[in-house]
């Protein structure tokens, strides 16, 4: 089977915007719309022409660019319809438990509540020549989760433990950079896992080099990720405050 590609930028303050191309299909699909002018320059620099849009969850940051993306290029648009009239332009309503083609390769969606009610993901078994990936919109961060704005702290759990039950190769791709401040939390809760401080001296590096820390792995978060790791950390996490992270 062909190898799809996956290209990851930098968009507005902390987001990526992330492209999936399958090269059989000519098929691409922006995972949430954080800015469209970037997600199409991207698009135009690669020679990819944009044919879909796969939403995780209604927040502004991840779904600014619907309209004007699905009008310049006539995308698809996937997306959770759980909560009606929250995805602008949504086309193809998905849930836990649906699957897609994209091209010859199964896309899996999963439901991980937490950080919204509706908030999705999509596992593409098959990328990375085998190895996996998920697009894990704001569930899941390196070194860190969403913070919860609908779910419980119970409902995050449960959609972590999903997003650990995939392989341990998987990469996860994040929606934001936010690795160095969800590293200061997590070594304040876990100050002697060696695991994290290495972790975290080494997306120190990359940031210093305007790196991106993402994707991380399934098994990397497992080893370092308080919410993770310890069970109390996700009621830290509540309370502490945050002031972007949608
Ligand atoms: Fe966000
Ligand atoms: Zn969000």
């Amino acid at each position: 089977m062909n190898k799809l590609e996956i290209a990851l930028f930098p968009c507005l303050q902390d987001n990526y915007g992330l492209l999936i191309h399958d090269d059989a299909s000519g098929r691409t699909a922006a995972i949430d719309t954080p800015d469209e002018s970037e997600i199409a320059r991207q698009c135009e620099l690669r020679g990819w022409r944009l044919t879909e849009i796969w939403n995780t969850h209604h927040h502004w940051d991840h779904t600014g660019g619907n309209i004007a993306l699905k009008e310049k290029f006539d995308v698809k648009i996937y997306g959770p319809d759980m909560i009606k009239g929250r995805i602008p332009g949504l086309d193809i309503a998905v849930g836990q438990g649906n699957e897609f083609m994209f091209g010859r390769h199964k896309i899996y969606v999963m439901h991980t509540p937490g950080h919204t009610k509706d908030h999705i993901i999509y596992h593409v078994p098959d990328a990375h020549n085998g190895q996996g990936a998920a697009f894990v919109g704001d569930t899941i961060f390196t070194l860190g989760c969403g913070r919860l704005f609908e779910g419980s702290a119970d409902d995050m759990h449960a959609s972590l433990s999903k997003i650990m039950a995939l392989p341990d190769s998987t990469a996860l791709y994040c929606a934001h950079e936010y690795t160095l401040s969800n590293g200061k939390f997590a070594l304040h809760v876990e100050p002697d896992n060696a695991a994290l401080i290495a972790a975290m001296e080494a997306a120190q590096m990359k940031r210093a080099q305007g790196a991106p820390t993402v994707p991380t792995t399934v098994v990397a978060e497992r080893m370092t990720n308080p919410f993770i790791t310890a069970g109390s950390a996700l009621e830290l996490g509540r309370r502490r405050v945050l002031k972007d992270s949608f």
